[in-house]
């Protein structure tokens, strides 16, 4: 498998991934146009996505998801659950591309997906992808974690996951009014560096090798402070970034291409 973040964070988020029978996207919260320059960066046509499949219906995960999936004809596959909220956003595509999955697991040729629900405030959806002993996971929008979503992405040799706000910072940001940030920090927002850093403990016990910190806000946290927040903390725990697993941050830019 081939994986690479697009973009990243609150301004959009999308991720590419390819295994040797399936080309896909997780997630097109950039415009159309911004998607179609991302995908040629990398040397990928549009024409060529099998298949798109959304997290969940917040505008920064399917703002050009419409606009794609119509001019290309691509189907769109999303829980039964977040096409509840998502169906009357789109305008465009039509309902043969609307596709939907109720379990939680399906397969797309070579390629092994496993959905996970995730606490949010609305419904919402990790990704599990397993091909040939490999496994990748990917978790953004994650109000809290717990056992559950533990189990399902242990033993991904590669994880994405949200470390979303640094509590200090969203506590002082005098922009953001209680109720918003109550609703980041409580158990269906997002995750905070330290929770982040629990996960990539837990994760990097088990044996996870590369993990990139995602879904940064621009307001309440950094890609450094991010970084080193969790780095230090699992530096007490002797699990030392460089040597025991790598840490990369993804951002609103292109991010790295991971090969599995
Ligand atoms: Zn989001
Ligand atoms: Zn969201």
């Amino acid at each position: 498998m081939r994986i690479i973040n697009l973009s990243s964070g609150s301004d959009g988020n999308m991720t590419y991934l390819e295994s040797e029978n399936v080309k896909l996207l997780v997630d097109i919260g950039l415009c159309c146009g911004e998607a179609e320059k991302r995908l040629s960066a990398i040397g990928v046509k549009p024409s060529e996505i099998d298949v798109i499949l959304v997290t969940h219906e917040h505008n920064d995960h399917i703002k050009g998801i419409d606009a794609f999936s119509s001019k290309y004809d691509i189907p769109i596959f999303a829980h039964r659950n977040v096409w509840q909220n998502m169906n009357y956003k789109l305008k465009k595509t039509p309902s043969k591309n609307r596709r939907f999955y109720e379990t939680d697991g399906f397969r797309l040729r070579d390629l092994q997906v496993k959905a996970v629900e995730l606490p949010h405030d609305v419904p919402c959806y990790g990704y599990v992808f397993e091909n040939n002993e490999k496994k990748i996971s990917i978790l953004t929008d994650v109000g809290h974690t717990n056992e559950r979503i533990l189990s399902c992405i242990q033993g991904s040799q590669l994880v994405y996951i949200e470390a979303n706000y640094d509590k200090d910072l969203l506590v002082a940001n005098l922009k953001y009014p209680p109720a918003l940030k109550r609703r980041i920090s409580s158990g269906h927002g997002h995750l905070s560096n330290k929770e982040t850093a629990l996960m990539v403990r837990a994760l990097v016990s088990t044996g996870t090798r590369q993990i990139v910190l995602s879904h940064l806000s621009k307001e309440n946290n950094s890609p450094s402070l991010a970084y080193n927040y969790i780095s230090n903390f699992l530096k007490e725990y002797g699990i030392i970034e460089g040597e025991h697993f790598k840490m990369d941050v993804a951002t609103t830019e292109i991010g790295t291409m991971f090969r599995l």
